[in-house]
């Protein structure tokens, strides 16, 4: 399966990510979190990224391009791949688009996951991330087992990300509505994209996007 995950900040892309990867052993390319991991290793890219990151603001679109382009040319992504965070701009889909069809590829589905805006705003003040190994909580409906330390991992580094203090958060949800919103007119006449409500318990989400996943996957 080739998937594209799309959602503002908060809706919970990263949990239902994590899931579905799981589900479809297919892996899970969070564009944020590989800027994240190139800030914390120093690399000129992370360099670039970090200051536009801390301020809610988007990485420019030849930069993500090339580094996603990159990561889609690595042998695990042969048997399909779920893109969290990417594209976030009709640009960065357009570029996917390109590389796709160089490749004589196509996605199967779009999923598409909305959620009111204050909701979205309390759940990201609630978000914890695993620094060592990206996992993702949510202190109201997401919780880890047990306080501060992360259940995949075990390491106690549950951390708030900069850019999910109050601060930015708003200016991320701006971005968003602005930048990324586009997408689903762009996509809409493709047929692909699936669109859901966040709401509800994580499992109740991931029941609802996987009936969907299912019938694509039994159809094609
Ligand atoms: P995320 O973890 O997906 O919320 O991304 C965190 C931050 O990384 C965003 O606020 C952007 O600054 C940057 N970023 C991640 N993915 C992209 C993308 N596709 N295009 C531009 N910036 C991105």
């Amino acid at each position: 399966m080739r998937i594209i995950l799309l959602g503002p900040p908060g809706v919970g892309k990263g949990t239902q990510a994590q899931l579905i990867c799981k589900k479809y052993d297919i892996p899970h390319i969070s564009t944020g979190n590989m800027l994240r991991d190139h800030t914390r290793r120093d690399t000129e890219l992370g360099q670039q990224a970090q200051k536009m990151m801390n301020a809610g603001q988007l990485v420019p679109d030849d930069l993500m391009l090339a580094m996603v382009d990159e990561r889609l040319s690595e042998p695990d992504t042969a048997n399909g791949f779920l893109l969290d965070g990417f594209p976030r701009t009709v640009a960065q889909a357009v570029g996917l688009a390109a590389h796709l069809e160089e490749k004589d590829l196509g996605l199967d589905a779009i999923v598409a996951i909305a959620l009111d805006h204050g909701i979205l705003l309390s759940r990201l003040s609630a978000r914890r991330t695993c620094a060592n190994c990206n996992a993702v909580y949510n202190l109201i409906v997401n919780p880890p087992r047990e306080m501060g330390v992360c259940d995949r991992c075990g390491k106690a580094e549950l951390i708030q990300r900069d850019d999910d203090k109050p601060a930015t958060i708003s200016d991320r949800l701006a971005v968003y509505e602005q930048q990324t919103m586009p997408l689903l007119a762009y996509y809409k006449p493709t047929g692909l994209l699936l669109e859901f409500s966040g709401d509800g318990t994580v499992d109740e989400v991931f029941e609802r996007i996987l009936t969907k996943l299912s019938e694509i996957q039994a159809g094609g």
